[in-house]
């Protein structure tokens, strides 16, 4: 690719809108590294969980995700279990352990704080820097890559996007009801719309992809060949 190196693409939306599932693909369609950076939020709300730091305390939460190794990775061989990702903190695979919905609805919680993003901010910013990615969350687009050269705001209708992940809970043997995930859903994205600090919103140059009617596939396809229509153009 003739692109002056790291070529970014950056993926802001509510959630389970598809943006995990889409951008692993795309980067594995393109070779790029796929960064979760909710994966990272999730992270810094589990730690603060088991330390018994109050989900309040930006401050002290921020220290303790510093102090935190956290390595994410492809999954290997001997992990691919349905993950996107393979999250390591401290030593410790907690890939499954950050995916609860406790951990979930805390670090929507712990997402407010300014001192917890700018610590993993700059962690994603300094990823970006030296490779080719697909980053997704929900500050992306304007925040950790303002210079991507493609951003994109996938969205999709709540009720499609409960089903979504109702259907991935239950294949991972949570048991909730529909309802509640709806209402888990409609909550977090009024909560990450609502927050003072850096909140989720469709910036007007992001590339809107409503996943409503859209296959995985179909979206995959729709970025893949506009990633290869931009390099046609930046080959001319
Ligand atoms: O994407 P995911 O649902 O795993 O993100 C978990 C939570 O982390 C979100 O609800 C949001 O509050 C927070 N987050 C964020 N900024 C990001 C990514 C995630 O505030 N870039």
């Amino acid at each position: 690719m003739s692109f002056s190196v790291p070529f970014q693409i950056a993926i802001d939306g509510p959630v389970a809108a598809g943006k995990g599932t889409v951008s692993r693909l795309v980067a594995d369609r393109l070779g790029f590294l796929y960064v979760d950076t909710g994966a990272m939020y999730r992270v810094a709300a589990m730690l603060a969980l088991t330390k018994e730091c109050s989900l309040d305390d930006g401050p002290a939460i921020a220290e303790i995700i510093s102090q935190a190794k956290i390595e994410m990775n492809n999954p290997k061989e001997g992990e691919k279990d349905g993950r996107l990702t393979t999250v390591v903190v401290d030593g410790k695979d907690v890939s499954w352990e950050i995916r609860t919905e406790v951990v979930s609805k805390g670090a929507s919680t712990i997402a407010v704080h300014p001192e917890v993003r700018s610590v993993l901010v700059k962690k994603q910013q300094q990823i970006a820097s030296i490779q080719n990615v697909v980053m997704e969350g929900r500050d992306v687009t304007y925040r950790v890559l303002p210079e991507a050269q493609l951003k994109i705001f996938l969205t999709g209708d709540a009720t499609v996007r409960a089903k979504r992940r109702h259907l991935q809970l239950q294949t991972r043997g949570q048991n909730t009801t529909f309802s509640e995930v709806y209402q888990a859903i409609v909550d977090r994205d009024t909560h990450d719309t609502e927050r003072a600090t850096d909140p989720l919103k469709k910036i007007p140059e992001a590339w809107e992809i409503n996943t409503t009617d859209l296959s995985i596939e179909q979206v995959v396809d729709l970025i893949v060949n506009k990633v290869a229509a931009m390099r046609n153009q930046d080959d001319r």
